[in-house]
C-alpha cells in the first residue's frame, strides 16, 4: 500500500498524485493495451501445429512442442516473462511438468 501511494504520487508528476482508484484504473487500462498489442504481434505468428493464433491457439494440445506457439510465444503473454532459459532447460522443465 505504501508503495502504490509513493508511485501515485510520483508518476502524477506535475498534475498532483493520482486517486489511488484511478490510478489502478490506468494501470489496467495500460495493461490492456499493452496485451492487446502483444495479442496483435502474436496473432502474426500461429501456433506451427494448428495453425490458430495465441491466446486460444491449439488450446495447450501441442505444449512442449517445438513448432507449438504455447510452448515459446505463449510467454509474451505473462505479466512478467520468465527468466531466460536455453532450450535444453526448457525441455527438462516441460518433461518434469509433463511428469505431474
Ligand atoms: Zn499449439
Amino acid at each position: 500500500m505504501e508503495r502504490l501511494e509513493q508511485s501515485a504520487a510520483i508518476r502524477g508528476g506535475v498534475t498532483g498524485p493520482y486517486e489511488l482508484p484511478e490510478y489502478v484504473e490506468l494501470l489496467i487500462t495500460q495493461d490492456a493495451d499493452r496485451l492487446a498489442l502483444h495479442i496483435e504481434q502474436l496473432s502474426k505468428a500461429p501456433c506451427g501445429k494448428c495453425g490458430n493464433p495465441l491466446p486460444g491457439g491449439c488450446g495447450g494440445i501441442h505444449k512442449g512442442e517445438h513448432d507449438c506457439a504455447h510452448t515459446r510465444e505463449a510467454r509474451q503473454l505473462m505479466l512478467t516473462e520468465p527468466p531466460f532459459m536455453t532450450e535444453a532447460e526448457l525441455d527438462a522443465l516441460l518433461a518434469k511438468r509433463d511428469e505431474k
